[in-house]
């Protein structure tokens, strides 16, 4: 297939700057909806209806999209799922883009389990950062969360990934009840290693999956919680490197802890990031279910790539404010699509 170079283009037309002023540089992709965990917050009761295996965007259509998206300003693209060490060849992937964009600041988010050992490859094509997604530190209860019994590959990886010079970001969804006792053994586990360990304001995602406002515990009471068992001090944004995530040192400590605050102090504001589905959908919010068909675009031959750079860029012209979207959604419950095909 041929394809269009969009660097013919006048390049005003090509930006990713929307109504709001805000500039996207920084595309998630969620590469599989395919997952061998079965996370309680994720995993619909009802089972789960898998996007069929046709209408999964290919590897060759994935790095089709992130050559537009590089040559619209997008600098940084995080590989997720589902989960992508699930997806046959997933270093094939990585190994594609970064050859190709080799600037390109790729990293993941993983929960780690089928990691195995992989964290040399990751290093050595280029990948500096990893998300691990991790909600608790017991054998029991990860098995109760995820339904498997696999911390054990998950606390391998993180040591693989920092014996291999990853940046490794840990991913905790903060939830009421169920992982809110273990707060010590976190804050420790920031202490003693060089990791970043992010609670996640559980979100309203999925119909059917266990959304429940008695799980809510919010950023405030998290670090209210925190500031008995440490001292913290908070960061600025440039010492920060961590998205919108609120860091805080910690005294003694190797490693830092974020909140990240989604529900009570949402940062779209300053959103600079497009999301592409495991079915090739273009979203430009978490919160909005609106989707623009890419893969059937690219499937077509005769749609060149400027015709899907111009797609991208009207989309995103309108991208909405998902607070609004949200505060709306959790009056009359929560959104439809699953977290495992957006990506989070
Ligand atoms: N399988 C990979 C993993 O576990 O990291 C990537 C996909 S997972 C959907 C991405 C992230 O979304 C994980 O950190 C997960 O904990 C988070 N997540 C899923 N559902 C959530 C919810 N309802 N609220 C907050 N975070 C959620």
């Amino acid at each position: 297939m041929t394809h269009t170079s969009i660097h013919t283009q006048n390049s005003s037309s090509v930006t990713l700057t929307d109504n709001h002023g805000r500039t996207v540089d920084y595309l998630r992709v969620s590469i599989t909806d395919r997952c061998n965990l079965r996370c309680m917050y994720c995993w619909s009761a009802d089972g789960m209806q898998f996007i069929p295996h046709s209408n999964i965007i290919t590897y060759e259509e994935i790095a089709r999209l992130i050559d537009i998206s590089v040559a619209m300003g997008v600098r940084k693209v995080r590989l997720t799922g589902g989960e992508p060490f699930a997806r046959r060849n997933f270093l094939d992937l990585v190994e594609m883009l970064l050859t190709k964009h080799p600037d390109l600041d790729v990293r993941l988010t993983t929960n780690a389990t089928l990691m195995n050992g992989k964290a040399k490859a990751l290093a050595e094509l280029g990948v500096r950062y990893v998300n691990i997604s991790l909600d608790t530190f017991n054998r029991l209860k990860f098995q109760r969360i995820t339904g498997r019994d696999m911390l054990r590959n998950v606390t391998r990886a993180i040591d693989d990934c920092l014996e291999h010079g990853l940046g490794v970001k840990i991913n905790t969804v903060a939830l009421k009840g169920i992982n809110d006792d273990e707060l010590p053994v976190f804050i420790n586990f920031a202490k003693n290693n060089p990791v970043d360990v992010r609670f996640i304001e559980f979100m309203p995602m999925g119909s059917s999956s266990a959304w429940s406002e008695s799980n809510f515990w919010s950023a405030d009471e998290i670090l209210s919680d925190a500031k008995k068992l440490a001292v913290l001090t908070k960061l600025e944004k440039k010492e920060r490197r961590s998205g919108p995530a609120k860091l805080f040192g910690i005294e003694g400590g190797k490693g830092r802890l974020g909140l990240i605050t989604p529900m009570s102090n949402h940062f779209c504001a300053s959103c600079n990031r497009l999301r592409i589905t495991a079915n090739g959908q273009l979203r430009t919010c978490l919160f909005s279910d609106n989707e623009i068909d890419l893969r059937t675009m690219l499937r077509n031959p005769s749609i060149t790539d400027t015709d899907i750079a111009n797609v991208i860029h009207e989309s995103n012209i309108s991208k909405p404010l998902g607070i609004e979207l949200l505060n709306a959604k959790r009056q009359n419950e929560v959104a439809e699509t699953r977290m495992n095909a957006i990506g989070g």
